[in-house]
Parts: C-alpha cells; structure tokens; sequence
C-alpha cells in the first residue's frame, strides 16, 4: 500500500508515499512488490536506491497521525489522509516507482486528527474549494504543525517522602510558607499551574526541588469535577421560557437521536439573549457534555466569560488569535480531551477538536468578522451549522439584526427561528429621533462651533438639539454614547491653495490624519501627530506645506473620533467654560490596542458615573451599559448612499446595534441619528418599522434584482505587480470558465473582469471576476471541473489567485 499525505503546500492533490521502514535488499523488495500486486515480470520497475533502503513494512500508519516526509529538497510534516494502491497508483501512471519515496518518519502512534475533524477538513477543502494540506495549516496550532509531541502529560509537584517543614531554616520564612502551600495539596501533590494559582512561584519549586524536599512527576491531566450552579438563573420571562424550552427539546432529540437542528435565535437588543443561553447550556453541562460559545471580536471575549464564570462553576477556556503558540496548543488538548468545559472562541475555534460537543452558540452571528476575509475564507455562522449537522447537535445563531442569508435560511426551512420581541427584566425600546443636520435651504449644515484650549474653533459636527440633549442627560446623572464609525482625526488631509490630498503611496487610499490635542492623552502621553494609511498601515510625519504647491494653507475634511472627542472636550470638559466637567472616553483601535485597556475602559464606564463615550463599531457589539441613556449617532446613514449592494443592510444592523446600547436597564433610552437626508426612505422604514420589516423588503429587491441570498456568488481575485497582468490572466480564466459554461446551459452568469474596489493595496494590483448561479450545486460543478485548469494557465502560474465562495463583499 501507498500512503496518501496531505502537506501544507498550495497545490490541490494529496501525496503519496511508501511506507517507511525496514531495510531490505532489492532482490527481497522485488520479490514482494511482485507477490503483492501480481505485476508481471515485464512491468517496468525501476528503483530508486533510496527506496529500496527503505521498503516496505508491513504496518500502515493510522489516517490522522502526522507524518515527516521528502519533498522536492525539503522535508515536511503532513497529515495521513488515506491510503491507495501501488497498482493502481502505477496503473494510473502518474507516478512510477522511481518517483516514489518512503515516509521518513511516522510522528504519532494515535491520530493527532480524530475522524469528525478529518471530515471537517475535507469538508471545508470541497466547500471552499481551497487545497486540503493547507486546510491544516489554517487549522492546527502551529505546534503542531512544526512537529512538536502532544503533552498528554502534565508536570505535577508533591512533598518528597519523609520531608517536612523543620529542614528549612527557621529564618527562610519565604521557602517555609511555599513548602507548606505544596504540602496543603497532600500525596497526591498538584500540577503546576494548579501551584502557580495557589501562590506557589516558579523559582521556589526550583529551589525546594534542589534541595530534594520536593519532587516533580508527570501524570495525565485530571477530567474535571462535574459543572456545577455559582448562582442561582433568573426567572425567565414567557417568550424567554418559551425559547429555552425549545432548544432543550432540540437538545434531547440530538442526545436520544443524534438529530441536529439550527436555530436563529432573533432577539432585540436587550431582550435577554444571554440568558437564555445560560438556561439552554446548563442541562448540556450537566451531561458533562461541552458548550461552544462564539463570539465575533477578542474585544468582548473578557466580559463574555466573567457572565459565564458567574452562572457556572466549570473549566471555560478562551480561544482568540491572539493567543500565544503554547496557549493555543494547550487549549487544543484542553478541548479535545474534554478538560475545557465552555468554550468561548472567535471563528477559528470552530476548528478545534472537541472530546464531546453538546450546544454551539454563536453570539452576534450578524458580526462581519466571522467571515475570515484571507487564506481559508470560511463564514463561522456556516461552519458552525456544518459542525452541528456533522456532530448531532443543536446550533443557536444569536442576533437582533439577522443577515438576511440567515434569514432566507429561515425561508428555506433549514433553520427554525425562535423570537424575543421584549426588552427583558422590564426595560423599554429606545425611542429613536431623526434630526435634521441642514439649513432649511438645504446647503448649509447647523451644526455647533466649540473653541479649543488653543483658541481655535472647531466644527463639533452635532447640532444644538443634540448639544442640549447631552446636557440634560449628563445633568441627570447618566451616560452618553456618540456613535462615529472613523477612528484618526480626520480622513482626508487638503491643501486649499491646489487641491493636494495626502494620498498613500502604495494604496488607491486617503491618509488618515492622527492629531489631538488634551482630550486622547493616554497614559499622560499625547498621542503623536502623524498621517497614515489604514489599509496598509503606512505612516508618515504630517507635512508643514503642500508637496506639489508649498503653500502652508492645509486643512483637514471629515471627522474621526479623536477630533470628535477634542470638540466634545471643549464643551463637556472644559472647566472654564462649563460648571461640570465631564469624562470623555474615545473608544476604537487607537485606544485599545494596548493589553488591559479595554478592561480599564469597561470599569470606567461600568462605575455608571456621568460620562461621554466616543466610539466606532467596536461599542456596538452587544456591550451592556446599564447606564447609557443617550445614543448620538452623527452620520451613521451615510451608508445608506454607498453603491455596495450590501451597504444598507450592513448600516441598518449596525444603527440598530448602537441604538440597541441605550436604556437597556431601567431607565429608558433615546437614540438621536443626526442626518443631512431626513427624508431617506430607507432611513425613515428603519425607524419607523424596525429591523424586521426593514430587512424583508430588502430581501424582496435582492430578490427582483437576482443577488444574494437568492443566488450563490464566488468571486475570484487576481494580485500581481500591475493591473495589466491581473487582467490579462483572469481573462484567460473567464474564457475557460465561458466555454465550460457554454456545455452546460450556460448556469453560471460569469461577469466581465473588474479592477478591485480598491485595485492597489499595499503596492500590489487587484482585480476580480465574479461568478454567480441559482443554484449552488451548478457554481460548485464548475469549480470543481474547471478551477484546476484554471490554476494551470500560464498566464496565472506565476500570479495569486484567491477564491472567495459567498463573499461578503465586491
Ligand atoms: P441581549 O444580549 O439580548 O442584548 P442581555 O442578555 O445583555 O441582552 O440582557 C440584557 C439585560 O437583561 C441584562 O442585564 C440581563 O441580566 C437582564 N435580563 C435578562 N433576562 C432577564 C430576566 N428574565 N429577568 C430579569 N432580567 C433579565
Ligand atoms: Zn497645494
Ligand atoms: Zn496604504
């Protein structure tokens, strides 16, 4: 037999392999490569010498473990996927013999990947089209990708037989009371980290090993105790008892029958979703079964776990991308040997290994973030549903704003929607009001000017309603949040004299002006003056005179969080101007990108103290303030003009999210959308009807208009050095695919090849062909039959392609 390998390289086969192994002599090899697939004496074999040094044993290694194997100069680590034939491998004749080199080395007695994972990855390699060994490289730890052995074993700690304290000098009072912290956990002793948590430090263990009181062994890590209640769950109101009912159901019927069932769980903001997943985890738990939880940002993941570890006393484990390579390996074994007890993830933790999964829960499952836009471009919400169907289980996708792909999975029956139309625990709905940003001729805009500590005056971008309704709100004692979906100070920088705009060098792109003045002090440091490209992330110093004209009369357009916060300090916090003064908070990437800022950040605003937050998109992730009462959002509608068919569905769940901040406790909320477009009819449907009617109707235009959800899209995207050769090669593609088309009653619709909406990122060139069908099974045909060749162009072989299946975007 041949073992077929799957290796981290962009290529769309597997490898095969001999077995490694004995050495024998070419005569004995012969002998048995002829016994064992009857090839007759004329079949040609011709042997590579290195070969014959190694075959063949007669064990085959497991599918799942992890191999070392030849390729071309190097050696690499692959996976076991299958096995094949040598006679049909040579009858194929791909491959002859002296093609063929042995496994070097076998790395796992037991597979690393067990079979659920293993048809998890094939799955999202067919789905997404996307080359199976570099499935696993998107999904293993990168440990485990390098090689390194699995500790099953863990480093434990006890007192060493007929040690005790008195052998320690009375004086080294330190070493006495860490011996004695060691010796509180008895014969058994402790591991490690268990000692590291109870106070023990790392350099005691050292010291009191070496003086042989203390000894260290290794012993497979302990099964946890059974999960238990550390407080007692709310009394759920009907339409709360009535969804917690159902998904205990659906979860019986996954345990007595192995039966999955996915749920859109649509509740609006407040509603308690929360809870109602705290109800529907605990029986799973009970059944010592595990509960994945996703979330869409690492920024939550904090807050998120301390509302678990307050209901439930159990292991909960967080997985996020900023783990470090040991954590994510660690908590790898953790989930798959059932240590972890709640998982709590970002999308990728979809992909760990689970010993038994009972519930996965995906919180916000409208969040964009679950799609992963590079690489492996899987959707969460999708692969959690894949995950559920492939394990058995119930699947509850959690939002108040649902995508209306998830919801035309609803129309389609394949998921059951279960509704929370009140605000739980007696709270009201925000009453949202639209002011009108414009002059009454329409040019002009009224908003309020607020002089700086430097004398100059600064266009707030708010108006005086919103002025004044911040005022009262701070006077009663509660909390503001100002919604501006732009972090920096401005987005354009201009020079007024020729027209100049600070561009990005390497990017279709406007530099993003970074300044400010007292209010973003961080840490008592002011934040520097720079420009810099969020795209790419290039920075430069920001220049004094225009580069093409040298006049000094540069000016910034637009407005970013920082100078909202600086305008917002002249007003609010300005004790010469104002009797009270008032914190004010910027919250975006800026701000919380050091580790524990947001932290800081959440108990500032969690004191419920009087205080404004500015923020972007990060506050509207199901954040629970209870004392926000107001919501300003300056210009959030803008969204509702951009030509990106998505764009309006994307602006509404976030308007809705942000809104959904407000009066979420006993006070009732008032959410204020500043406009320039009063009169924009999606805008008032909004508003005036909710999400749920706003979302229908868009679905009916996707519908006439022929768009998704109502069709299935894949965009391919070209990047080279110029524009000419991405266009030239996706050309090539489009003609191949148009042919294919062609034979098959054209059921693809193939469209022209289009630069990219940005088409130079980063100094390389973009462009795209986009691929769109009624049905799936049609678009994935193609694929399947043409995508290979396509790679084989010679136009394309020098080029990247990617291939993005249900794109969000294009
Ligand atoms: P959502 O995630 O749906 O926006 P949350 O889960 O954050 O809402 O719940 C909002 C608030 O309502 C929380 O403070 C929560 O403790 C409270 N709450 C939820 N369910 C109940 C209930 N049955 N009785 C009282 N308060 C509740
Ligand atoms: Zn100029
Ligand atoms: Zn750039």
């Amino acid at each position: 037999m041949l073992v077929s390998v799957a290796l981290p390289v962009p290529l769309y086969q597997q490898f095969t392999y001999l077995l490694p192994n004995k050495v024998l002599s070419k005569q004995k090899v012969k002998q048995q490569i002829s016994a064992d697939f009857s090839l007759t004496d004329s079949t040609p074999i011709d042997f590579p010498s290195n070969a014959i040094q190694n075959l063949p044993s007669d064990e085959l290694p497991p599918i799942g473990v992890r191999v070392r194997v030849p390729f071309g100069r190097q050696t690499l680590i692959g996976i076991v996927v299958g096995y094949q034939s040598l006679a049909d491998t040579l009858a194929k004749g791909h491959l002859t013999l002296k093609q063929l080199k042995p496994i070097k080395q076998v790395l796992d007695d037991k597979p690393i990947i067990d079979e659920t994972l293993l048809q998890l990855a094939k799955w999202l390699a067919h789905y997404y089209h996307y080359p199976l060994g570099e499935v696993f490289m998107v999904m293993l730890p990168s440990f485990i990708r390098q090689g390194k052995a699995l500790d099953i074993f863990i480093r434990h700690w006890k007192v060493s037989k007929n040690s005790t304290i008195e052998q320690l000098s009375k004086s080294a009072h330190r070493q006495r009371e860490q011996f004695a912290l060691i010796q509180l956990n008895g014969e058994q002793g402790a591991s490690e980290d268990v000692l590291l948590l109870e106070g023990v430090e790392r350099h005691y263990l050292k010291k009191l090993a070496d003086k042989g009181l203390i000894e260290s062994f290794l012993q497979r890590q302990q099964p946890p105790k059974p999960v238990n209640l550390a407080k007692l769950p709310l009394t759920l109101n009907s339409e709360q008892q009535q969804v917690v009912d159902s998904l205990y159901q659906a979860y019986k019927n996954s345990k007595s029958k192995a039966v999955y069932q996915g749920f859109l769980l649509n509740g609006v903001t407040g509603s308690g979703k929360t809870e109602v997943y705290l109800q529907a985890m605990y029986p799973v738990l009970k059944d010592n079964k595990q509960v994945l939880i996703l979330v869409p940002e690492i920024g939550l993941t904090p807050q998120t776990k301390a509302r678990f570890s307050q209901r439930f006393i159990a292991n909960i484990l967080l997985l996020h991308s900023g783990l470090s390579d040991s954590s994510r390996m660690q908590g790898w074994e953790d989930c798959q040997q059932g240590r972890a007890q709640i998982i709590i993830g970002t999308r990728s933790a979809l992909l760990y290994p689970f010993a038994d999964l009972g519930l996965i829960i995906v919180d916000e499952a409208h969040g964009g973030s679950y799609k992963q836009q590079d690489s492996l471009r899987y959707h969460a919400s999708d692969v959690a549903l894949y995950r559920g169907f492939q394990l058995g289980i119930p699947v509850i996708l959690g939002t108040a704003t649902p995508t209306l792909e998830q919801l035309n999975l609803v129309q389609l029956g394949k998921l059951t929607q279960l509704n929370l139309t009140k605000r739980a625990g007696g709270a009201k709905p925000p009453v949202f009001q639209l002011i009108n940003a414009c002059d009454p001729d329409g040019k002009h805009t009224r908003t309020v000017h607020s002089q700086q500590t430097n004398g100059d005056w600064q266009d707030t971008g708010l108006t005086t309603e919103v002025i004044t309704a911040m005022t009262e709100t701070l006077e009663m004692g509660e909390q503001v949040l100002v919604f501006l979906n732009r972090r920096g100070y401005a987005p354009v920088l201009l020079c007024h004299a020729c027209g100049w705009q600070a561009d990005c060098p390497h990017c279709d792109a406007h530099l993003t002006v970074h300044k400010s003045n007292q209010s973003s002090m961080h840490k008592g440091r002011y934040l520097a003056h720079y420009l810099q490209c969020h795209h790419c992330g290039w920075r430069t110093q920001m220049p004094q005179h225009c580069p093409d004209c040298q006049s000094s009369n540069l000016d910034t357009l637009g407005m970013g969080t920082s100078q909202l916060t600086d305008s917002l300090h002249a007003i609010f916090a300005n004790p010469q101007k104002s009797k009270d003064s008032y914190p004010i908070i910027q919250i975006d990437r800026d701000t919380t990108r050091n580790k524990g800022s947001w932290e800081n950040i959440y108990r500032q605003i969690n004191t419920g103290k009087p205080t404004i937050l500015v923020g972007t998109q990060m506050i509207a992730k199901g954040h629970h303030f209870p004392n926000v009462t107001l919501v300003v959002m300056p210009n959030a509608d803008l969204g509702f003009l951009s030509a990106d068919f998505r764009s309006p569905e994307h602006t509404a769940q976030l308007i809705m999210q942000v809104a959904g901040r407000a009066g979420r406790s006993k006070k009732a909320g008032r959410v204020l959308i500043q406009t320039l477009q009063p009169q924009n009819p999606l805008l008032l449907s909004l508003v005036s009807d909710g999400y749920q009617v706003f979302a229908s109707q868009l679905m009916k235009e996707r519908y006439l208009m022929g768009l998704p959800p109502y069709v299935h899209a894949c965009l391919i995207r070209c990047e080279s050095k110029t524009l000419e050769q991405t266009h030239q090669s996706l050309e090539q593609i489009s003609a191949l695919f148009t042919q294919y088309n062609l034979q098959h009653d054209k059921q693809v619709a193939i469209s022209a090849v289009i630069d990219a909406p940005m088409a130079k990122k980063n100094g390389r060139y973009h462009s795209q062909l986009l691929l769109l069908a009624r049905q799936r099974s049609h678009l994935h045909r193609l694929l399947d039959d043409c995508w290979h060749s396509a790679l084989q162009l010679p136009s394309v072989k020098s080029l990247r392609l990617s291939l993005d299946i249900d794109p969000t975007g294009w």
